[in-house]
């Protein structure tokens, strides 16, 4: 789960990490008691947005005047904001964060994520902090620092101390890291989270550390002892469909392609997408139903998939193994009664009873076209879609 930066830094707060003062607005009137609030100078307004790179999409504005919040407030709330990081609709604004403007002498980069391969909690730093960081660390990974920690141990002084002086932080600099690590630490480990990042994480010419920005993802599958953080949920910034389709335990993400996808079991849903793929087609969906898949699912998949406008065919791929091939055939064709499917269809199937099933569906009174082979389900699906 994804939270939004004012959300981050409120934890952030809450566990002694500093960041500047800033006031959460949902409508330009408030935005002139915001700005007074805060004090003369600089403001910057901030989408709040479950994407980075708000900076290059224009969602981070530098403002010097109270007329120039209220336009930039006028401008973002309401609109939808794409960067680097959101497809090309982006995500709505419904949320914005007024936060003093902050001298900065330098951007550094502070990070920790659970790194799969060495199978630890490892903290990424680089004194190359700022917008520009996924491009470092592609150009020149040696100026990303990386410390794993020692699963069975603790983060400990030390090993803050010695990234601090790799950073080229020193005295109440180095301090104020120290706790700022120490502390993020402590919110991945006791909160369950899967990645939290600081970029950037400022010093100002006062010898302060501040965090000017925040992001957190949790862990799902973890959600359930963290009724704080389930609170923190806005739906707003989710795709709709997906939130429709777990509700009927389906596994949805929506896509770019052109081919949607029905598939029993997330690697053969991969396999299959990459099917579509390799013939020069493209999935417009991921969909896993699951293992017991039953009619009303499968309604609910061919109604999702019919939902979406890029699509122009629907491949269903379904092996039969504890489910019978001739039960989940009734199951389509009762879905494609329901739900008045009108998209070119291709169904292969697989596994017990496949042939009896392919039957069914070859001589009902629907235009679907079966294979019992992936690769030529996959090609044909590709011409009926083109
Ligand atoms: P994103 O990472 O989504 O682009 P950030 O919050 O990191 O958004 O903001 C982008 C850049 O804007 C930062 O790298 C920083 O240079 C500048 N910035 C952000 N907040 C402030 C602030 N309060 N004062 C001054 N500059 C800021
Ligand atoms: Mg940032």
């Amino acid at each position: 789960m994804h939270i939004h930066e004012y959300q981050a830094k409120s934890l952030f707060r809450k566990f002694n990490i500093q960041t500047p003062e800033a006031v959460l607005i949902d409508s330009v009137s408030q935005a002139g008691d915001a700005c007074a609030s805060l004090g003369d100078g600089v403001w910057v307004v901030k989408a709040q947005v479950h994407a980075g790179g708000r900076g290059k999409g224009g969602g981070v504005i530098l403002c010097r005047s109270i007329e120039a919040v209220e336009n930039a407030c006028t401008a973002l709330l309401g609109s939808n904001l794409v960067t680097p990081q959101t497809d090309t609709k982006g995500l709505p604004i419904n949320q914005l964060l007024i936060e003093g403007g902050q001298n900065i002498e330098r951007e550094l980069y502070l990070g920790l994520l659970v790194d799969r391969q060495t199978q630890k909690i490892t903290i990424l730093a680089s004194t190359e902090g700022g917008m520009d960081i996924e491009k470092v660390a592609a150009e020149t990974p040696d100026k990303i620092i990386k410390f794993g920690v020692d699963p069975l141990g603790v983060l400990t002084e030390n090993n803050c101390a010695s990234i601090a002086s790799k950073l080229g932080l020193k005295g109440n600099l180095a301090t104020q890291f120290n706790t700022t690590l120490l502390a993020l630490y402590e919110i991945f480990t006791t909160k369950d989270v899967s990645l939290i990042e600081i970029n950037p994480l400022i010093t100002t010419p006062e010898n302060q550390l501040l965090a000017l920005d925040g992001k957190i993802d949790f862990d799902d599958n973890a959600l359930y002892r963290h009724e704080d953080i389930i609170e923190l949920r806005d739906v707003s910034q989710e795709d709709e469909k997906e939130n429709e389709a777990s509700e009927y335990q389906l596994n949805y993400i929506s896509l770019d392609g052109t081919i949607g996808c029905m598939v029993n079991g997330a690697g053969l849903a991969m396999a299959t997408m990459d099917l579509i793929e390799h013939h020069g087609g493209s999935p417009a969906n991921f969909l896993d139903v699951g293992g017991g898949t039953t009619a009303e699912r499968v309604a609910k998949a061919f109604e999702l998939i019919q939902s979406e406008d890029n699509v122009k065919g629907v491949l269903v791929n379904i092996f039969g193994g504890i489910v019978r091939c001739d039960l989940i055939a009734e199951g389509i064709l009762q879905a494609i009664e329901k739900v008045g499917l009108t998209l070119p269809i291709m169904v292969r199937l697989e596994g017990t009873n496949a042939k009896q099933g392919l039957a069914l569906l070859d001589q009902s009174e629907f235009d679907i076209a079966t294979e019992a082979d992936l690769t030529q389900a996959a090609i044909k699906i590709v011409e009926l879609s083109a």
